[in-house]
């Protein structure tokens, strides 16, 4: 059996450590906005390359709280990709503003560029891009358009911990979470950097900024009982910064392992059947958070896999525009063909620091025995 995903040999590897940070918050007798949290915010700023970090709840609440800081509402659109998870548009539409899908490149998978123009309006306030699959999306380009524009940039880099892009060839390296003007972060429990729970994080170079969302994850309060703003209770416990705090030193050398991986599944993969593989432009560094291609023969293909023991998932099987939840909204299929595409061919294939290159040379070879392509 290969799991697509199996969260346990990390615990494993990591138990003196976690063990460690367990003992040392019980010690504390502190559970919320202690030492253990002040230090993780300052370990995964200075990680990223961002001044500031506020740890928050989850990685939803981290862009609903940006959002909320900067007073975007009712009236105002957020340009957002048509594809990837839905987090990103019900943040959102939680802070009652309106989310104004923009296609993908399909070949990256994440936001393009060039299609801004078309979808940006006078009420446009932001744009939200998603790191996806731990690809680096075209940040330098999107950022250029919105400083045009006035618009605010906004990460989501839920799915990017460590993942890296330059402005062309020759500029120097950035970390997703600190290319936008603020960015949302998840750790929950499956991602690349995971905690226990969930949890999650705002990185931002802004200080005003940073100062307004420490008080709008703890009720709006800086003095205790002094609310300033309708704030959130959306705080990142010690408990769990802790673990973080474990385990963030094991993310370069977990995420090396991914793309090692990777880079046997495009060596074993490469012109099989009508499979189309992960592309990376020359100035990104992507941190595999998935590792997803695509094929017209996917249920088939899954189900083969299914077969062989070998684990599979699907992110996403439903484009935002058409889940239920967004029913009233006015959207219908066929309004966004290209997400509409993705999610019917996209199958994410196990990667992870604990699969090992055989696992993922015996995956290799029961896709090449499904399309008859056997080496
Ligand atoms: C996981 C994820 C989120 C939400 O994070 P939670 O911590 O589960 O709230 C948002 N956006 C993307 C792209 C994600 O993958």
């Amino acid at each position: 059996m290969i799991p697509v995903l199996d969260l346990k040999p990390a615990v494993d590897e990591l138990r003196p450590a976690l063990d460690a940070a367990y003992q040392r918050v019980m010690e504390s007798g502190r559970f919320l906005l202690g030492r253990e949290l002040e230090a993780f915010e300052q370990e995964y700023a200075a990680f990223v390359g961002a001044r500031h970090c506020i740890g928050v709840a989850n990685g939803l609440e981290a862009l609903q709280l940006v959002l909320l800081a900067r007073g975007i509402g009712p009236g105002d659109e957020v340009i957002v990709p048509s594809n990837g998870y839905i987090a990103t548009w019900l943040a959102v539409t939680h802070v009652g503003a309106r989310p104004v899908p923009c296609e993908p490149d399909p070949r990256t998978h994440n936001l393009d560029p060039e299609r801004l123009a078309s979808v940006v309006s006078p009420r446009t306030r932001a744009i939200l891009p998603i790191h996806l699959y731990g690809q680096p999306a075209d940040l330098p380009a999107i950022a250029s358009f919105a400083r045009t524009h006035g618009l605010f940039v906004l990460e989501d880099a839920a799915q990017s911990h460590g993942a890296r892009c330059r402005q062309g060839a020759g500029g120097p390296w950035r970390q997703t979470g600190a290319l936008g003007d603020a960015a949302g972060i998840s750790f929950y429990p499956s991602k690349n950097l995971g905690a226990l729970a969930d949890a999650g994080a705002i990185t931002t170079d802004d200080r005003e900024l940073a100062d307004k969302l420490r008080h709008l994850r703890n009720y709006g309060s800086k003095v205790r009982y002094v609310n300033e703003y309708v704030g959130l209770n959306s705080r990142l416990d010690e408990l769990q910064a802790a673990f973080l705090r474990a385990k963030l030193p094991l993310l370069n050398a977990w995420n090396q392992r991914r793309s090692a991986l990777a880079a046997r599944y495009a060596a074993a993969l490469a012109g099989v059947g009508d499979l189309i593989l992960p592309y990376v432009p020359g100035w990104a560094e992507p941190v595999w958070h998935l590792y997803v291609v695509r094929t017209r023969q996917r249920a088939a293909l899954q189900a083969h896999l299914e077969a062989a023991g070998i684990g599979t998932q699907i992110h996403y099987p439903t484009p935002p525009h058409l889940a239920p939840a967004y029913a009233g909204a006015g959207w219908k299929r066929g309004d966004f063909p290209i997400a509409e595409q993705l999610a019917a061919e996209v199958l994410s294939l196990p990667i992870g620091p604990h699969h090992t290159a055989d696992q993922i040379e015996a995956v290799g070879a029961s896709i090449r025995q499904f399309f008859g392509q056997s080496r």
